[in-house]
């Protein structure tokens, strides 16, 4: 005999490995584990919306941060050279290599900064427990779509790769921008562990 499906709506695929579940509706401040490979599918914790619109806020503001103020200083054989993650990506501003310019501002600051927008514009009134914004589903579904695009934790092994190589010629200082990045990497990771999209989704349904 043909085993019927439940409705789409109630099943849950993990991100992780695709393998489908049966959405159940889940006591409070408990959570459901993917089967398979143990990510976490859902979890009901009535704070948790209101903890990722607090970490998107903040990587927001640290973004604004890490692009504004200087990112890393070399100094070797009396040159001083201060160095801003725009600068970095304006080294590439001649000819042939203006798309790579683009496409790095892109992939470490644009995007980046769409996926935090388009979350706070989804998220900030179902966390004051108002109706969604018109358009928020689209919003929300343009941060997940955005996802692997987002490479501004690329970057930053990238930077510390090249501080470990350039250490022995120069000596290098840091800036705040460089913690202000690390931050934003850290947050976003964290953001992106603790969303739970099926009841975000759920209740931009309603
Ligand atoms: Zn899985």
């Amino acid at each position: 005999m043909p085993q019927t499906l439940p409705p789409l709506d109630d099943l849950v695929a993990c991100h992780q490995c695709d393998t489908l579940h049966v959405a159940q509706d889940l006591p409070e401040n408990a959570r459901a584990y993917c089967q398979r490979c143990g990510t976490i599918l859902m979890t009901s914790q009535p704070a948790a919306m209101a903890r990722i619109l607090s970490l998107a806020l903040t990587a927001f503001i640290m973004m604004i941060a890490a692009v504004s103020f200087p990112f890393l200083t070399l100094d070797a054989q009396g040159l001083h050279n201060a160095t801003s993650v725009l600068d970095a990506v304006l080294a590439f501003n001649k000819g042939f290599a203006i798309p790579l310019a683009v496409a790095v501002a892109f992939f470490i600051v644009v995007i980046p900064l769409i996926r935090l927008g388009a979350l706070i514009y989804a998220l900030g009134p179902l966390v004051r427990e108002q109706r969604p914004r018109a358009g928020a589903k689209r919003a929300f579904g343009l941060a997940e779509r955005l996802r692997p695009w987002s490479m501004a934790e690329i970057f930053i092994v990238g930077v510390t790769v090249a501080l470990v190589k350039v250490a022995g010629l120069a000596a290098v200082t840091v800036g705040p921008a460089f913690w202000a990045f690390a931050g934003v990497v850290i947050i976003t990771v964290l953001k992106d562990q603790m969303i739970c999209r099926y009841s975000i989704w759920e209740a931009l349904e309603q």
